[in-house]
């Protein structure tokens, strides 16, 4: 081995680590995960619109699957905040090729966690997303007047019908007059059924929004 060889597997070791998702590639920073897992976030299936009850309208970033579902799971619960910046790119897309959905929008509001939940998990997932989103479609964003009020169980464990009376009077508008005649974003990070975007839903029409839409990062198919 050269002087030079040893010198860069040093440098290697000392600055490069291996990217989390994979465990092959090396991460480059300020990226949290290497370039191919990134790239294959990017070129991701991307998920046609669903509507929920009430005419809820959805649209999700991606599929949640293979290196989207390995990344928000990371970034969930390894409490590894840095991870969205995976998704700015599959965002970026997203909101260009989908700009029409957003141009009325006034507020985004993310979905919100239980305070002790969150407190232990130290963020809240759908906050940060709610925040790059704001920046990156120049929309004031909102995480505090929507508040989860019941400590539900994990959506996780139940089925569609269950998830919906586990959820029901569990989220709450503290301040009526900031929603008022507002067209709102809803943001979550993962939709399976839709049951926490149908649950808020009531709180924010019952806020007097002028209407609510939904947007997540990915979305189970
Ligand atoms: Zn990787």
């Amino acid at each position: 081995m050269s002087v030079k060889q040893l010198l860069d597997s040093c440098i290697n070791v000392i600055f490069y680590s291996a990217c989390p998702l994979c465990g092959r590639e090396p991460i480059k920073h300020p990226l949290p995960i290497c370039r191919p897992c990134e790239e294959s976030i990017l070129q991701a299936r991307v998920p046609g619109p669903v509507f929920l009850q009430g005419g809820l309208r959805i649209l999700s970033c991606r599929v949640y699957d293979g290196s989207v579902k390995e990344s928000i799971k990371y970034f969930k619960y390894r409490h590894a905040g840095n991870m969205m910046r995976s998704f700015e790119r599959a965002f970026d897309d997203f909101t260009k090729r989908n700009m029409d959905s957003f141009l009325d929008k006034d507020l985004i509001v993310s979905v919100p966690m239980y305070p002790a939940r969150q407190r232990k998990r130290t963020f809240n997932q759908s906050e940060v997303l709610a925040k790059i989103l704001s920046g990156m479609l120049s929309i004031q964003s909102s995480s505090y007047n929507l508040i989860k009020t019941k400590d539900t169980l994990h959506q996780a464990e139940l089925g569609r019908r269950e998830r919906l009376s586990n959820l029901k009077g569990s989220f709450f508008v503290t301040r009526s007059e900031l929603f008022r005649d507002k067209n709102i974003l809803l943001v979550d990070d993962v939709m399976t059924t839709g049951a926490t975007l149908e649950a808020c839903m009531p709180e924010i029409v019952g806020a007097g929004a002028r209407s609510v839409s939904g947007l997540t990062l990915a979305r189970t198919m």
